[in-house]
């Protein structure tokens, strides 16, 4: 009979392919082959029609052996296959513990941040006030407001960037101290420190910059006197630089203050005895402080009957420079990342690439 030779025919034929299969894909395509629509089994029913009864059933019984072993068969493969692909996979994916990791670089806090954040952190703890103010300021309160009107010949002490003839860049962060006293309505008493970039004309080289950062204390209240002043900066001096440091005041002239005063600390190097960095003195000049001048007073709203004030200023710069021996204030702006990690806390994560 034809049919039993074409359905033997078939079988024999799988037989063979079958022992070739070796991946999911060649199996998925052998399936369709034989068992899809247009497949081939499925095909040979096409031939049901020219037998007789007897043959049909005969017949039609082979195919559905055909059929369901094929089936059968072509499960069992695809489990084993399924396995096998999983395990190869698992192989290949597999994560080697042991191989290096990929550093990750992390930043730190720069040096000028964190000399910042301490000088911030020690008059937090004594009860002062952060503020802040704008960098582009106006000449009213970068200057007029603080005792320095447009004819005065203490404007040309700070090179100013002008943007026009009302704007500029603030060349201290003094504005703040007038913009804090002008905003506070009641006229009740204020301790603030005032941290921030301020702007100078100046040409670049290994003490000077056209942009640095200043950190001014203002405090206004009754009976406030120079006493206070001094107390203050003294706490300032051990808390920051050593409980051993001295603080020292000398006669000076600011436009905003009176009396002024240029104060020095026991030097940072020699503790005093005289070296080439105190140039044989003993003192290093730290910062710039003064009783805030009535007129300022005034102008911000307060009445210099019955209220005084001081104010003091430092660099930032000035201030890291001494405490960690830096040269060249250009080193805080390079973002050289070897000079920056030298002072920075990691903020976390692994760093040892660094280290
Ligand atoms: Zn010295």
């Amino acid at each position: 009979m034809e049919t039993n030779s074409k359905t033997r025919a078939i079988k024999e034929e799988l037989e063979t392919k079958l022992g070739s299969i070796d991946n999911l894909k060649s199996l998925n395509d052998l399936k369709i082959e034989y068992l899809g629509k247009k497949g081939k089994i499925t095909q040979l029913s096409s031939l049901m029609k020219d037998l007789n009864n007897d043959e049909k059933k005969e017949f039609g019984k082979n195919l559905n052996i055909l059929k369901k072993t094929l089936e059968e068969k072509l499960d069992d493969l695809a489990k084993v296959l399924e396995e096998k692909e999983l395990n190869e996979r698992l192989i290949k994916e597999s994560i080697d513990v042991t191989l290096p990791a990929t550093k990750v670089c992390v930043g730190t806090d720069h040096v000028l941040n964190k000399t910042i954040e301490e000088v911030e952190d020690l008059f937090i703890s004594m009860g002062y006030t952060v503020e802040e103010g704008p960098e582009v300021e106006t000449d009213l309160y970068n200057f007029e407001m603080l005792n320095l009107p447009k004819s005065h010949p203490a404007r040309d002490m700070q090179d100013t960037f002008y943007i026009n003839e009302e704007v500029l860049l603030r060349s201290q962060t003094s504005p703040v101290q007038v913009r804090t006293m002008l905003k506070n309505k009641e006229k009740t008493p204020i301790k603030i420190i005032c941290p921030g970039k301020v702007y100078r004309r100046d040409d670049d080289d290994a003490t000077h910059s056209h942009e640095f950062h200043q950190i001014e204390g203002l405090v206004v209240d009754k009976n406030i006197s120079m006493s206070d002043l001094k107390g203050t900066l003294e706490i300032m001096a051990k808390k920051l630089f050593g409980e051993n440091k001295k603080v020292r005041f000398r006669p000076s002239y600011f436009p905003f203050t009176e009396p002024s005063v240029e104060v020095d600390l026991t030097c940072f190097k020699c503790e005093g005895k005289g070296c080439s960095m105190c140039k044989g003195t003993g003192w290093i000049e730290v910062l710039g402080a003064g009783m805030v001048h009535p007129n300022v007073l005034k102008g911000c709203g307060y009445d210099p009957e019955k209220y005084t004030g001081f104010a003091f200023g430092l660099g930032v710069e000035r201030i890291a420079m001494l405490k960690y021996e830096i040269d060249d204030i250009r080193n805080f702006y390079i973002n050289d990342k070897r000079f920056n990690e030298q002072f920075g806390v990691t903020k976390g994560g692994n760093n040892n690439e660094s280290k």
